[in-house]
């Protein structure tokens, strides 16, 4: 009778380490078997207008080579830059044919070898997928963020470029110090909401501009002490006398060629203006910028160095657990309209925060 509940009980100490065994076999074998061999995503094959933007059903999926992560894209955000290297105008040109796009945020779907810093179903947003517009997206698992369970995927996606761009601008270009005064100018779109949030999170006195009534409202509902039209004449004056006629110590610009020389004129002394976007040239009165002692610095998101990622980062995330980063998704577009989404981005105006792509 013992033998035979003994040689059960080996018979089942056997089993149970099979079994424990096969449940410890990567997960990561698993999900590759089940995962697709084929995808959806966008596809440029020559340079151009939004309409060589296509949508393909059947690109192979790709594989994560040592330290990759492959995600399972739910929403990619969609940035002005992405306009300029499509047209092909920009300064770095990819190969042809690409898929665009490098904000995203999803479920971590396979990983390759080496990766230990996140595990498959992980929830996370990237900067540097290689193809955002798509189903599924290769990163460097070393460029993957965790996402907090307090953001959907549309505003992991909403991250990326949008608050790097504006904690650069607002902090390691601009050295935003609590207390003083920034100006938002154009503070409803992606860069510009990001920079509204991160310069209260700090302490910062924000007046931010719009171009609508319902830019405006959106604005006042972020917490901005002063919100103003830029399509309204005279609206610089009205921003001058929100500071008590001293200026603002730092304006945050997304459309220099059309706001340069008013912003010198806007300068506290001592301030800075950050150019963030600019579509042309402009004329200045460099004697505005002599009258305030002021700067005018340009801020480029590829300069930032890997340390400096580090502390964007943390600062990002810090402020998504404080509450004071809550992306605000303006638009919405599924993948499949990635012409339409490049076309509003560019030509449309009336932001009401960061475009993105949903991806099924
Ligand atoms: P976006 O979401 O399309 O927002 C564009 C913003 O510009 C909106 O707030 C818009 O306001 C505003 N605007 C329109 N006319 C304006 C005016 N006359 N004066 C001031 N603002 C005006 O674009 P984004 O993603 O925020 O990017 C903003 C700019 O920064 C783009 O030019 C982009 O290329 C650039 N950027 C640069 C970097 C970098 O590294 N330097 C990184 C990211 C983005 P209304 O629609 O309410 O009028």
């Amino acid at each position: 009778m013992w033998k035979v509940v003994f040689s059960c009980s080996l018979v089942i100490l056997a089993l149970s380490a099979t079994l424990h065994v096969s449940f410890r076999a990567p997960p990561v074998t698993m999900s590759r078997s089940a995962l697709p061999t084929v995808m959806n995503a966008i596809r440029v094959a020559r340079f151009g207008g939004p309409e060589v933007l296509k949508l393909e059903s059947n690109v192979p999926m790709p594989q994560p080579s040592e330290g990759q992560v492959l995600l399972r894209v739910h929403a990619a955000g969609v940035n002005p830059v992405e306009t300029y290297i499509r047209a092909g105008t920009y300064a770095r040109k990819p190969e042809l044919p690409f898929t665009p796009g490098s904000d995203a945020a999803g479920e971590i779907a396979d990983v390759g070898a080496g990766v230990n810093n996140v595990k498959v179903g992980d929830r996370v947003f990237t900067r540097s997928a290689q193809g955002a517009y798509a189903q599924y997206a290769l990163a460097s698992a070393g460029d993957v963020q965790p996402l907090s369970a307090k953001l959907t995927y549309e505003q992991g996606a909403a991250l990326p470029v949008p608050y790097l761009t504006a904690y650069r601008a607002l902090f390691l270009r601009g050295a935003a110090k609590t207390g003083e005064t920034v100006l938002i100018h154009g503070g409803t779109g992606g860069v510009g909401t990001a920079a509204i949030q991160l310069a209260l999170s700090q302490g910062l006195r924000v007046l931010a501009t719009g171009g609508t009534d319902a830019g405006l409202d959106m604005l006042r509902t972020l917490g901005v002490h002063g919100a103003f039209n830029h399509r309204q004449s005279g609206y610089t004056e009205q921003i001058h006398a929100a500071t008590d006629g001293k200026g603002v110590d730092l304006i945050v610009e997304n459309l220099a060629n059309v706001n340069l020389d008013a912003d010198l004129r806007l300068l506290a002394l001592g301030g800075r203006v950050m150019v963030v976007g600019n579509r042309g040239r402009i004329e200045v009165n460099p004697r505005d910028l002599m009258m305030a002692e002021g700067d005018v610095r340009g801020v480029m998101l590829f300069h930032t160095t890997p340390e400096e990622y580090v502390t964007s980062y943390a600062a990002i995330q810090a402020a998504v657990d404080s509450g004071h980063v809550r992306p605000v998704i303006g638009k919405r577009f599924p993948l499949g309209e990635s012409p339409a989404a490049h076309d509003d981005i560019i030509n449309t105006s009336g932001a009401l925060g960061k475009l993105v792509l949903t991806v099924e």
